[in-house]
């Protein structure tokens, strides 16, 4: 490794990315651009993917204060350091628009150690689970641990919190509670509005939330509004884009994504442990993918281990017909589009020196990544450590799980042998059925059949309530538990 590790301390590489040139620095910055003074660094020996006028080229990239200053023939720029890329591609960072941290059972700083060999430089995390938890000291904690890190992190507002009327959970959330955190620079959108029927109805709570996206003194540039409705079509869609929802990654079937194109959302491919990639590339392949990108969403650490980051979706779309370069403006142009990032998601004049050097576009996998200039991974190995959690409110998010009145007990199933009603798993779908399947009763209780695959699935509520329900699952296709990643039998 010849260059120096990523600092956090360094300017210009906050992880919002916004920290604004002086009078100076943007008078040498401008000098530097034209070759009149050297950059800091130059990417040599490279082919520079553009993702605006979708072209590949040889060309020379100068570096300073994080950004891209500009892109010359070879030879072009002089600079302290020389970046040798050794002819391979250099291509925008990735920009992962809808995750979360929490799904990965990780704390931020070793997420997104884990996502930087992939290639992912920004990465917008809806920290609805922690929220539904601890409220906002555990969104104070959450943007806490984001702060310092070397790979661009960011949040959203969790716009449902519960995520319905229906769910228990250790905080409701209001616009008002959420107000004071919409203008903290690593914000990014109002995330996901789970609560469409709540959207529908007009309730005004919800409402509020979303109108926190309103470009006001607080948040000059506006925030998007995230959306998540499987399924919503017709009028209701219209409803549901009425209210100002600018984004949908849930389509189950092409007709209902290409209904949500129509209406103006940005349509966004989920390929995280479940995926919707087969049904939604005809129409990305036929209508083309202007407004289309890649999030991975809810992903378990095993399929993050296994099978990676964007770069995973990158080339399992580009294997199934995508052209790589298009493909690769989904997972960085668009989403920085979308969430009205003007410094991000291309390699141009002013753009953060998030870069890629990827030795092949169809298999995709990224030798080095660096961020603002600086390599942070390396021949998939991240070269840095996660940093020290916050000290600030840990209160909140230790401890948190509170049982009450639990023991096996209160696992059992009371139940004959017959048909029963079991919830129906539909494979790599975030939808499932009602289904009839016959079971078998041991001493009065149900019990389960993995031979068969149908297993007993337990909700403990833990806030102290002592709520527990006891259902069955069809379709897990779990044969044994308890080495900690859980896998189905069809995947890999
Ligand atoms: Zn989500």
């Amino acid at each position: 490794m010849s260059q120096s590790r990523a600092s956090m301390d360094e300017p210009h590489n906050g992880p919002s990315g916004n920290d604004a040139l002086s009078a100076a620095e943007r008078r040498a910055f401008i000098q530097i651009a034209r070759g009149k003074q050297a950059a800091e660094s130059v990417f040599r020996n490279c082919r520079v993917v553009n993702v605006f006028s979708n072209e590949v080229y040889e060309a020379d990239v100068a570096i300073a204060y994080g950004r891209v200053a500009g892109i010359g023939r070879p030879g072009t720029y002089t600079g302290v350091k020389s970046i040798d890329c050794g002819g391979h591609y250099l291509v925008p960072g990735l920009i992962e628009a809808h995750t979360h941290v929490e799904d990965a059972l990780l704390v931020p700083g070793e997420f997104v150690r884990a996502l930087a060999p992939h290639g992912t430089t920004t990465c917008i995390s809806d920290p609805h689970e922690i929220a539904n938890v601890s409220g906002v000291p555990g969104l104070r904690w959450m943007l806490a641990a984001s702060e310092h890190l070397p790979l661009r992190l960011m949040l959203t507002l969790p716009s449902c919190v519960p995520a319905s009327p229906y769910e228990s959970a250790g905080a409701s959330l209001t616009a008002s509670d959420l107000a004071p955190l919409a203008a903290h620079p690593l914000i990014a959108s109002v995330g996901e509005v789970m609560n469409y029927p709540g959207v529908l109805e007009g309730d005004q709570t919800l409402l509020d939330v979303i109108a926190l996206s309103q470009p006001a003194t607080v948040t000059p540039r506006g925030l998007a509004v995230d959306g998540h409705a499987p399924e919503l079509m017709g009028l209701d869609l219209c409803g549901y884009v009425a209210a100002g929802v600018q984004s949908d990654h849930e389509s189950v079937s092409a007709a209902e994504a290409l209904e949500k194109l129509r209406l103006g959302m940005w349509l966004w491919v989920r390929e995280g442990s479940t995926r919707n990639l087969d049904e939604l590339l005809p129409i990305i392949l036929e209508h083309a993918p202007e407004r289309c990108g890649f999030v991975a969403d809810d992903r378990t650490p095993g399929d993050l281990l296994r099978e990676g980051d964007l770069d995973a979706i990158i080339r399992k779309a580009v294997g199934k017909g995508l052209d790589p370069i298009q493909a690769i403006r989904m997972a960085s142009l668009h989403p920085a589009q979308y969430f009205g990032f003007t410094n991000r998601g291309a390699i141009a004049p002013g753009y953060l020196a998030d870069l890629l050097v990827v030795p092949d576009l169809r298999n995709f996998r990224p030798r080095q990544v660096y961020v603002g200039g600086q390599l942070i991974a390396e021949d998939g190995q991240a070269l840095f450590t996660a940093p020290a959690l916050p000290s600030d409110w840990t209160e909140a998010v230790e401890r948190t799980v509170r049982l009450r009145d639990f023991s096996v007990e209160r696992l059992r199933l009371p139940g004959q042998s017959g048909t029963a009603r079991v919830i129906g798993l539909i494979h790599d779908q975030i939808v499932t059925e009602d289904r009839r399947v016959e079971v078998q009763s041991h001493n009065g209780q149900i019990i389960s059949d993995p031979e068969r695959d149908i297993l007993k699935i337990a909700v403990v509520e833990r806030y102290g309530g002592g709520r527990v329900g006891v259902g069955l699952l069809h379709g897990l296709r779990l044969r044994k538990g308890g080495d900690g990643l859980i896998r189905c039998s069809r995947c890999p």
